[in-house]
């Protein structure tokens, strides 16, 4: 095997995004929508192999990367969110599965973590976090010490059985094609792929202001917007606060709104301050941002280009951290010709819906997008959301369309 970066391993989104890892429990009225009970099913049970994957690589490769395994919890911070909040426990239920996504209110939800924004929550025990840099140098490491890194090698020609860099070129029976966002500007795969900017903000340590809001559990937190805001607590007591309400790509053009965009960066903040009045002291020091793969339906894809042994694997729509874990199991089973219960996931053998061309696409993503964000912002704030956006945001339901980073 030989791997070939085009930066450094770790410097693409794997090294600096929000460090939640989970599997597909809170994705369970999608997957639902999506390929019906079975399907459903197996697709959530394959991802209860993820975090005691990772934990298990973390054992055996003596790698601290922070892994704590406190759970996830989606919260509703208006009342439009409430519903997404609900969907998640009413999916669990009719699954007969209570126990995946268990309501909270009240004194209970005060328990885990207490805001005068958070009306209602879900709270998920398929959920961890990890600090994301240094996860990816372990998994680096431990590459190195069985396989050839070129990094600093971007490959620019992709043929069966053979890849080509500007240094050189390397011959392969197969070829495994896992480079995130960059794959919207692979022609096999840019119909089924668009690109969003997801941003964070960091504070300073604040462990006291921690205390005092009772979140000293771990939990990975999410709120029910469609351009969700997601926060965690760090090892160092920091808060890491998200939105993936980034710009929208044009093809797979992925230029410096990606990672400079300080509008998202500000909307992150904004979030910050309004979920948590109580760290209104926390100062922020850091911020920053990255691209992230959406697919047509939010759900990953892996596959073998027809005729070819290229096989790819993309389309984590903002949530990859741990399911790239079980797409790297299912990309060495295609690239071995195995067939099993993974290679015939839903995931693998679904055919994915075309997004429209460009610049249809980007114009009509960037529409929709402003139309949600605008109904999101004012529904937060007990605001009734203008006509126009109204209108904008009703596009993707009557396209059976999904937009956002949920
Ligand atoms: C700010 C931010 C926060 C996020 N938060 C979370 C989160 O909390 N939880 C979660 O699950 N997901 C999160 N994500 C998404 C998550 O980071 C990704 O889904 C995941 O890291 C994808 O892993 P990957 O290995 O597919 O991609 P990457 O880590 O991007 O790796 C792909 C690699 O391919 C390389 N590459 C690209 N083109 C070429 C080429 N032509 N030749 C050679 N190499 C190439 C790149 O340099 C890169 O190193 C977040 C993303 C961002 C940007």
């Amino acid at each position: 095997m030989i791997v070939l970066e085009a930066e450094e391993c770790g410097l693409g989104p794997s090294g600096r995004n929000g460090g939640f890892v989970h599997g597909y429990w809170s994705h369970l009225p999608r997957l639902h929508e999506r390929f019906g009970e079975k399907g459903a099913l197996a697709v959530t049970r394959a991802g209860d192999r993820i975090i005691p994957g990772i934990r298990d690589f973390c054992e055996h490769h003596e790698a601290e990367v922070w892994l704590r395994e406190g759970g996830m919890l989606r919260v509703s911070a208006a009342p439009a969110q409430d519903a997404a909040v609900e969907g998640e426990v009413e999916a669990a239920r009719e699954f007969g599965v209570p126990d995946e996504a268990v309501l909270l209110e009240g004194e209970a939800l005060a328990e885990r973590i207490r805001s005068p924004r958070f009306r209602k929550g879900a709270f998920m025990r398929d959920g961890a976090t990890v600090q994301p840099a240094r996860l990816v140098r372990a998994l680096r490491r431990a590459v190195l010490a069985c396989a050839p890194v070129h990094e600093h090698s971007r490959v620019t020609t992709i043929d069966d059985g053979r890849v080509e860099t500007a240094r050189g070129r390397v011959r392969a029976r197969d070829v495994v094609v896992a480079t995130n966002a960059a794959a919207a500007g692979w022609k096999p795969l840019s119909r089924r792929l668009t690109v969003f900017g997801s941003y964070v903000v960091l504070t300073e340590p604040v462990p006291e202001l921690l205390e005092q809001i009772g979140w000293t559990g771990g939990e990975a937190v999410f709120d029910g917007r469609m351009f969700l805001h997601y926060f965690r607590t760090t090892n160092d007591g920091r808060v890491l606060m998200g939105s993936g309400s980034g710009p929208i790509g044009y093809g797979g053009r992925l230029d410096s709104r990606f990672t400079k965009d300080a509008a998202t960066g500000a909307r992150a903040e904004r979030g910050l301050r309004r979920l948590l009045p109580g760290l209104a002291d926390a100062r922020v020091t850091h911020s920053w941002g990255g691209p992230i793969d959406v697919s047509s339906d939010h759900l990953p894809f892996f596959g073998t280009v027809p005729g070819t042994r290229i096989h790819y694997g993309a389309g984590y729509s903002g949530h990859g951290v741990g399911p790239s874990w079980l797409g790297g199991q299912i990309l060495a089973r295609l690239a071995q010709g195995v067939d099993d219960e993974l290679t015939r996931l839903p995931l693998v053998t679904r055919r994915v819906p075309k997004l429209p061309p460009e610049p249809l696409r980007r114009l009509g993503g960037g529409l929709v997008r402003a139309s949600i964000m605008a109904c999101e912002e004012a529904e937060e704030e007990g605001r009734r959301p203008s006509l126009p956006a109204r209108a904008g945001a009703a596009l993707p339901r009557l396209l059976r369309m999904s937009v956002g980073t949920r």
